[in-house]
């Protein structure tokens, strides 16, 4: 049983927000974990910490007009919600994609707030997006929304203020079109957008961090445990950004990617993913923008299941790295079944709460997303830095910056699993310890 407190302050966000189910999700993964902490320190309750955080320092809604290539008028709908500035400016992604909504921006704004606190960075928490789908749009259709929503966006955004990045359906040609308009009606140069290109103040890195991240987590996870990613079989959903990266580090690191998978299917790949195949699906999903289901078509060994997920073939590892909710309890039980020893999450909340409680249940070694697939954020970070000082860094640098970072976050939420009584519990660990630097920050600031 969680605290009177905490369930009190789930409960007031039911009642206020009882359409926002996946905001309601995040918010419960996250309160119930810090009981330990809420009863050691009274002084949260008193500062009424937990209300505060719950509730975003704004939220920003807006119409995204714009024309497609026939002439047609369509409306679409733009959010940015900035959550907390407790630590640094607001910073978090934009999501471009048709299930957008309110509810889906706040959980993932909530998220960000834990996440870059882990990074040890100081930024603040915020995310946005729209209900725009990219998929099928000409580029220059494409052009036309992202100055449509920078047009009202640009209000609300500065390098100190609040610094959007990418997400679902925002890669670098969008963030190239918003930073140009941007850029045209601020008459001002500043790192206002991470995700840049490189040679216009984007980092080296930055397409890789998430899922370079992810698996650098994941080694600092399994070595902690006397494991390593050599020889390991390994689950990926997704074939995007993320899991592009993720699967070229597990295989740099001696593991065998078994799946790849879109919305509309999932690939098997019977003796893993080979450099060949790697550099397809980079072409196929970057300059193509194509379906998973051609490297199969392309690839003897490749079998393609449309519309399943990845998690009923057997491994040794999954990284869920497509969307949010892609595991359920049924997904979950199969993993167990198959013996899966370790899940680490690319993807914002890609692991329901049945989900979760399956793999604690199963001692299942459990890398949690805001601190497993916080490399994206963290190398956006260091991409702030380096604009700020009218420099850039070598791809190895920024790559040992953020394997640095990587561990420490690792170390970081084992020691407070372990001080708060729960070992391996990294959930726990990672939660407890991103909300420690945002609650004590927040007292300090008074009640604002
Ligand atoms: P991309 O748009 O590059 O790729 C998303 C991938 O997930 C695509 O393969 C897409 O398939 C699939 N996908 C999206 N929505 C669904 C859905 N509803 N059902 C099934 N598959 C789906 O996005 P990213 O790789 O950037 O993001 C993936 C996840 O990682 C998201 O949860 C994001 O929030 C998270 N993340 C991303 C970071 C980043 O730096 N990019 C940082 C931290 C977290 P299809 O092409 O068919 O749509």
């Amino acid at each position: 049983m969680v605290s009177e407190y905490i369930e009190n302050v789930i409960q007031r966000v039911i009642q206020r927000d009882p359409h926002q189910p996946e905001f309601q999700q995040a918010v419960r993964e996250v309160l119930t974990t810090l009981d330990p902490v809420i009863k050691e320190h009274p002084e949260f309750e008193e500062h009424g910490i937990l209300e505060r955080i719950v509730e975003p320092d704004r939220v920003i809604m807006f119409r995204v007009p714009w024309t497609d290539d026939q002439g047609r008028v369509h409306v679409n709908r733009g959010f940015r919600v900035q959550f907390n500035n407790a630590i640094g400016p607001y910073k978090g992604g934009l999501r471009f994609h048709p299930s957008v909504n309110l509810s889906i921006i706040k959980f993932l704004g909530f998220e960000q707030i834990f996440k870059n606190s882990l990074t040890g960075i100081p930024m603040g928490g915020g995310k946005g997006g729209s209900d725009f789908d990219p998929k099928g749009k000409s580029d220059a259709e494409v052009m036309r929304f992202c100055q449509s929503f920078m047009t009202e966006l640009y209000r609300h955004i500065g390098a100190n203020i609040d610094v959007p990045a990418g997400d679902i359906g925002v890669g670098g040609r969008e963030i190239g079109f918003l930073f140009g308009t941007w850029k045209k009606i601020t008459k001002s140069w500043e790192g206002v957008l991470t995700g840049k290109g490189y040679g216009w103040g984007g980092s080296l890195g930055r397409p890789e961090a998430t899922g370079f991240g992810l698996v650098y987590f994941l080694e600092e996870m399994l070595h902690a445990n006397g494991e390593d990613i050599k020889g390991k079989t390994v689950l990926i959903s997704g074939s995007g950004n993320v899991a592009q990266y993720a699967a070229r580090k597990v295989m740099d690191l001696g593991g065998k990617v078994l799946t790849l998978s879109d919305s509309n299917g999932t690939v098997y790949i019977k003796d893993g993913l080979t450099e060949e195949m790697w550099e397809f699906v980079m072409e196929l999903k970057n300059v193509r923008r194509g379906r998973i289901k051609e490297l199969a078509e392309k690839f003897d060994g490749v079998e393609y299941y449309p519309d399943e997920k990845p998690w009923k073939f057997k491994a040794d590892i999954a990284l869920p790295s497509a969307t949010q909710n892609e595991i359920n309890g049924k997904d979950a039980e199969m993993l167990v079944k198959n013996g899966v020893i370790a899940v680490a999450e690319g993807a914002n909340m890609p692991s329901t709460l049945e989900a979760i409680d399956l793999y604690l249940k199963n001692d299942i070694l459990y890398g949690p997303a805001k601190a497993a697939n916080a490399g994206g954020v963290a190398v956006s970070g260091l991409e702030m830095s380096q604009n700020a000082q009218f420099t850039s860094w070598s791809f190895e640098e920024v790559d040992r910056k953020l394997r640095n970072i990587m561990k420490n976050i690792f170390q970081e939420s084992a020691k407070a699993a372990e001080e708060y009584g729960h070992p391996k519990n990294y959930l726990m660990g990672a939660n407890i310890a991103g909300f420690l630097k945002v609650a004590r920050a927040m007292i300090d600031q008074g009640v604002v």
